[in-house]
């Protein structure tokens, strides 16, 4: 066993309102500045659409992420030969059109256009070029609210699904926040031919060295989550750093601060790096499970003499204990990793959503569930959409999530109404009284220090040989130098 901490985010679908306070905040901390208009190191999609840029979710056409080749993984996109021949040209990046020509407006030219028989009106202009855009084409939001129309949703790669095609009509919209992952498995830091990306060994956080990148842009291609950037001013690779200024000194990222639904929990998970590449060589399906598999219970005496022996802290090891996100992770399973199947391990994990829980009025009494919710397969997200997005296309992980969030629903009605429900509800779905108020708790009254609980690192009093050894590349890079 090889215990590892990693800092991670969850976050919870059924409560984000898409008000996007959060790509704001990243965007005015680290974007707001010359080659980096068009990057949204958080951005916010509704889907089903074709998010930003846009169909990322593609890896026909962009290729990223891994695949299993016999028993190993390697990099879709990348073999030797590839390699050397997309040196200097990265066929599968997305083009700025894939994103969009950032822009502003000629605000000046409100109060300083010379006397005309014209109201002056402010331009839009290229941030790139500095050309006029006559017609604005697109942004990083470009489907905002629009998944009912034709033209977004219907391109959403998880529609492809022909159960949910049939679906579709009576689908629900929903927003979907994304950062970096922070995967265990970074295909950026493993596409690097330069080992200018790197995991941080104290705290799981994937980083570019701004002195190292040569800006080769293999990054940009293997990240499946195209949550690298590349900054036309520099010339080098950007991506979230998990704000981890804030994080070293205990404090929350800017997005999860600023987060006006509270859907967001930050914490510790330990895990064991042994046996990562393994268990990513199984189907899609099993993604899911396998990656709960390698985080371990901060409990546990020898999980916890392990992560001593690695040098994890005493402060760390206390977070990891009182974690939210080991809650909503292991604890419950109620919390998924985006697109398993692309292979990287994500670290930031969502909760599928339930809502609306009404959503076919008329035919109500044939669908409630517990007597007030629709059945599970009539719930508005299809399962077949959600299981697409979080779960390697597994229904029963969905499900059983699903189930949870329902069961504590009914527990939660029952409660306030002062008409207590069968204790079956919960059993059923696995869970008894006190966990359902703590999970309650946790989705409705947790303030700001139980929803992030975030050690500060302490790098002053840490022993600098301990971290060196700590230091992280990647799975594939572990594996690489054990041999
Ligand atoms: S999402 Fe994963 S692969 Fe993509 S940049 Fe982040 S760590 Fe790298
Ligand atoms: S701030 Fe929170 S609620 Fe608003 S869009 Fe971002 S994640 Fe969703």
């Amino acid at each position: 066993m090889d215990v590892r901490a990693q800092i991670v985010m969850v976050f919870n679908l059924d409560k984000c309102i898409g008000c996007h306070t959060c790509s704001i905040s990243c965007k005015n901390i680290w974007t707001d500045r010359k080659g980096a208009e068009y990057m949204w190191w958080n951005n916010v999609e509704t889907k089903p659409g074709v998010g930003y840029p846009k169909q990322w979710e593609n890896q026909q056409r962009f290729k990223g992420g891994f695949v299993v080749d016999g028993k190993k993984l390697r990099l879709k996109a990348m073999g030797k030969g590839p390699t050397l021949l997309n040196m200097f040209f990265q066929p599968n990046m997305p083009k700025i059109e894939d994103y969009y020509e950032p822009f502003d407006f000629d605000y000046g030219n409100l109060a300083g256009a010379k006397d005309s028989d014209d109201q002056p009106v402010a331009r839009a202009f290229s941030q790139i070029s500095g050309d006029d855009i006559d017609e604005i084409q697109g942004g990083p939001n470009w489907d905002d609210d629009l998944s009912g129309s034709q033209i977004y949703a219907a391109k959403d790669m998880n529609l492809q699904d022909k159960q949910v095609v049939d679906q579709y009509d009576t689908m629900f919209m929903q927003y979907l926040p994304r950062i970096c992952n922070h995967c265990l498995n970074p295909a950026c830091v493993a596409s690097c031919p330069s080992r200018a990306l790197y995991k941080r060994g104290e705290d799981g956080i994937v980083l570019v060295d701004q002195n190292v990148c040569k800006g080769w842009r293999f990054c940009t291609s293997a990240c499946p989550y195209k949550k690298v950037y590349f900054n036309w001013q520099s010339g080098k690779a950007e991506k979230c750093i998990f704000c981890y200024p804030r994080v070293e000194s205990g404090q929350c990222n800017a997005c999860a601060h600023s987060c006006v639904g509270r859907i967001r929990y930050v914490g510790v998970l330990l895990y064991d790096a042994d046996g990562v590449e393994a268990s990513l060589t199984g189907s899609d399906d099993q993604l899911v499970d396998a990656q709960r598999a390698h985080i371990l219970d901060p409990r546990d005496p020898k999980v916890q003499e392990g992560a001593r022996k690695n040098g994890i802290t005493e402060q760390w090891l206390e977070a990891a204990v009182k974690s939210p996100v080991y809650t909503l992770v292991k604890e419950f399973g109620i919390a998924l990793p985006l697109h398993p199947e692309f292979r990287t391990m994500p670290m930031a994990y969502y909760i599928p959503s339930l809502s609306p829980v009404l959503s076919v009025f008329g035919e109500t009494h044939k669908l409630l569930e517990h007597g007030m919710i629709p059945a599970l397969e009539k719930l508005r997200v299809p399962i077949g959409y959600l299981a697409s997005l979080l779960a390697g296309g597994n229904h029963q992980v969905i499900e059983k999530a699903l189930r949870k969030l329902i069961a504590l629903r009914v527990f939660m009605r029952g409660e306030n109404l002062g008409a207590p429900v069968d204790a079956a509800v919960l059993s059923d779905a696995g869970m008894d009284r006190a966990s359902a108020l703590k999970l309650y708790r946790l989705f409705t009254l947790a303030g700001y220090n139980e929803r992030n609980v975030i050690p500060a690192q302490q790098r002053e009093d840490q022993d600098p040989e301990k971290r060196k050894q700590q230091a992280g590349f990647g799975i594939l890079e572990k594996t690489r130098r054990a041999k």
